[in-house]
């Protein structure tokens, strides 16, 4: 098992070298809603890659190699680069989208030249850089310093910070603290169980309250159904996002979405 689970490593680290090579990492789009706009207002950005058999790897496995080999910094540069020619190639901030959200990874914090690189890639786009949430997910590899000196930077920048995966064993009250978040993003997992068990329900409506009197903006990740739509209305989230409004897709797959809305 051991050595299938080194096998598979080796192969996905391979995949993501030629990936990098051929510019070939494949970008997916999951729709986030605003409560008080009542509609559609926010894209999140999930890189996707395919092994040699021509299968989706899962990207929580990828992105984990990924950075353990610190390929992440490059592949992550060529997905902020494809997001911002998608997003002015469709003209997604003329219709009704305020703002992409970008996962970045705790190691590609250890990149000095991360900011300014970004900023360079979005001003050849013409895109203001205010446009970007960064979604940040702590995790055991992490050096906490420049995690915070990151995220300074990007928000001196114009750019939002969301804290991701909260309600998990690593995105907790020490980083809600330190980190200084605008959106804290309420785990998928933590939002099934609120939506199942009671006591969740009410722990995760008091978190709810809790962030709202920080002056924080809540989003609720992993709303699936109607029922869990209507239960997690009542705790008053700023965003929402999950697959009741459609799994996360390539733009031609939700562009329908798009043809009605007003500005
Ligand atoms: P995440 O940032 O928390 O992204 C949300 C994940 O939840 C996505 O999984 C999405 O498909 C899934 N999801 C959304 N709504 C629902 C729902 O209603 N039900 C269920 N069961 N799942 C839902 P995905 O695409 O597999 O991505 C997994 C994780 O991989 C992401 O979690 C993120 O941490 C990471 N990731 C993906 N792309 C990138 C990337 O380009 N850079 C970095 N650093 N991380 C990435
Ligand atoms: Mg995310
Ligand atoms: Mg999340």
């Amino acid at each position: 098992e051991a050595l299938e689970e080194a096998r598979r490593f080796k192969e996905v680290a391979h995949r993501i070298e030629e990936a990098i090579l051929d510019n070939s990492l494949e970008l997916n789009f999951q729709t986030i809603s605003s409560f008080e706009k009542n509609r559609i207002t926010s894209l999140e950005v999930l890189s996707r890659l395919k092994d040699g058999k021509h299968n989706y790897i899962n990207p929580e496995y990828f992105i984990h190699v990924a950075e353990i080999n610190h390929t992440i910094i490059q592949l992550s540069r060529q997905m902020f680069e494809k997001t911002c020619r998608f997003a002015v190639d469709n003209n997604i901030f003329d219709r009704g989208i305020n703002d992409m959200n970008i996962n970045i990874s705790p190691i590609q914090c250890q990149d000095k030249h991360l900011v300014q690189d970004l900023k360079k890639i979005a001003a050849k786009y013409g895109i203001p850089f205010e446009r970007f949430h960064f979604e940040i997910t702590e995790s055991r590899l992490t050096d906490e310093k420049a995690v915070r000196e990151t995220l300074t930077k990007l928000e001196e920048n114009g750019a939002k910070i969301a804290l991701d995966d909260f309600g998990t064993g690593y995105s907790n009250f020490h980083y809600l603290s330190e980190l200084h978040p605008d959106i804290v993003k309420i785990d998928r997992g933590f939002t099934s169980k609120a939506i199942t068990d009671k006591k969740e329900y009410y722990l995760l409506n008091q978190f709810s309250n809790m962030i709202h009197n920080l002056g924080l903006k809540l989003c609720i990740e992993g709303i699936e159904t109607e029922d869990e739509l209507q239960k997690m209305k009542l705790l008053k989230p700023d965003y929402c996002q999950g697959f009741y409004w459609g799994q996360p897709c390539l733009y031609d797959e939700f562009r329908k979405y798009f043809v009605d809305v007003k500005r």
